[in-house]
């Protein structure tokens, strides 16, 4: 079976690496790929949002199978257009339609989804432009610290945490009614705070049953103790150890069920990955907001203990016989720590020979932000490599993932070296 995988991350790096060891895979495609991924498949030069280049290449290549891994592609509504072509509409693309995607793609959407489900959340209130003085009531009585976010899809940085009423005020006005964030802040949710540990959680579904993955946490911030701008992810490991037992039971209670009830009591079909991100509230868990697809860099440390054939997984999605399959998870641990370019999150540096990577001992490396040019490896990207280490307990893992990637080397090259170790 053909397979076309859409992305170019470290994520899209960990998929194509996991499905280029199943059996059932005959050609796997990547589009666009980077320098890593040509390893497992065949790069393929196509944008993520080309529905029409994505079809004429699927019809030509005998795709059986189309795995999406950003949420781009999905919130502007690829599964729908293959659904609606003649030629397409039999080839299953892994990932929501577009009306489902809208969990991520709109906030409000899901804050409302969450509601008639009576999925623990953090209280909420949407506003608009028009509502800007209701926005103002609400704050008043709401507590400080108070989050807004902006309605629609800002590159995780439509997010704001206010610490004063003044701040929160001048940050709602500066939203709705001057495009702070362009579109996506044309509505603002207002949400009380939530005090926790955060948790990524990944559901996989056909839209009838489901399989928890390997939950994984992730550190977010530029800076070691977590510290400094927001960054779309510096390591990650799993498994997470407050998580196990007691806590992921009440997650699949209170969160996970409901959830894929809620979509099918509303018609919303689903197929594809659901990504809960949720906050430990003094051992209750609260969602914080759902992604239609998997995270990056949690899919590295997610992929490096999934031991089934993950072809076949993708194919109980496709077919609705999820409920049949085998997932296998190992016991051991995987950390996951991101050498970014230089000035990342800011404007950062591009271009740079990549060395090292031959020298990595007991780690697994997936690209990221990496092309060719000639014979060498090139930084083109913020985050450029994901070194991953599966071992046997959570500091070796971290140890190990982290010292290797202190073996690579590009001008400019920075890596967080505290990765996990808050949990230790
Ligand atoms: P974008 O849509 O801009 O890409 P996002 O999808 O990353 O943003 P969220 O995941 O909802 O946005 O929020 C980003 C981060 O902000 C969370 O990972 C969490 O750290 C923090 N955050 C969000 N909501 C809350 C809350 N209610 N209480 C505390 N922290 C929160």
């Amino acid at each position: 079976m053909n397979i076309l995988l859409l992305g170019s991350g470290g994520r899209e790096s960990a998929f194509a690496w996991k499905i280029s060891q199943s059996t059932k895979c005959g050609q796997l495609f990547i589009a666009p790929g980077n320098a890593g991924t040509g390893r497992y498949g065949t790069n393929v030069n196509l944008k993520v949002t080309d529905f029409e280049g994505i079809k004429a290449f699927a019809l030509a290549n005998d795709i059986k199978m189309v795995l999406v891994g950003p949420e781009e592609p999905l919130v502007k509504g690829i599964h729908d257009f293959f659904l609606a072509d003649e030629q397409l509409k039999n080839i299953p693309v892994i990932g929501p339609q577009q009306e489902a995607a809208q969990l991520e793609g709109s906030k409000d959407f899901s804050k409302r989804f969450m509601e008639r489900h009576n999925i623990p959340t953090a209280a909420s209130q949407t506003f608009t432009r028009d509502t800007l003085q209701d926005g103002f009531t609400y704050l008043a009585t709401a507590g400080l610290p108070v989050v807004l976010k902006a309605d629609g899809l800002a590159a995780g940085k439509g997010v704001l945490i206010c610490t004063t009423l003044e701040e929160a005020q001048q940050e709602l006005t500066e939203m709705l009614t001057q495009a702070k964030f362009g579109d996506a802040s044309s509505k603002v949710v207002i949400e009380q705070f939530l005090q926790g540990i955060e948790l990524s959680v990944f559901v996989m579904t056909d839209g009838n049953s489901y399989k928890i993955l390997p939950e994984a946490k992730d550190y977010k911030r530029i800076g070691e103790g977590d510290t400094g701008l927001n960054t779309g992810g510096m390591g990650s490991v799993s498994p997470v150890p407050f998580a196990e037992g007691d806590f992921m039971q009440k997650v699949e209670e209170r969160i996970i069920i409901p959830t894929v009830e809620g979509l099918k009591q509303e018609g919303i079909p689903y197929k594809g990955f659901i990504f809960i991100g949720l906050m430990n509230c003094d051992g209750d868990p609260y969602t914080i907001e759902y992604n239609c697809r998997m995270g990056d860099p949690e899919t590295e440390s997610v992929m490096s203990r999934i031991e089934s054939d993950f072809v076949d997984l993708l194919l109980g999605v496709a077919e609705g016989n999820l409920i049949e399959k085998q997932l296998e998870i190992s016991n051991l641990t995987a950390a996951t720590v991101v050498c970014v370019a230089g000035g990342y999150p800011g404007e950062y540096l591009k271009n740079k020979v990549i060395s090292g990577i031959e020298n990595v001992r007991d780690s697994h490396v997936f690209h990221a932000g990496t092309s060719l040019d000639g014979e060498d490896v090139i930084t083109t990207g913020g985050r450029v490599l994901a070194i991953t280490s599966l071992q046997n307990n959570m500091f070796e893992a971290l140890q190990h993932a982290t010292a290797d990637a202190s073996r690579i080397y590009y001008d400019g090259v920075y890596f967080r070296k505290d990765i996990g170790f808050d949990l230790i």
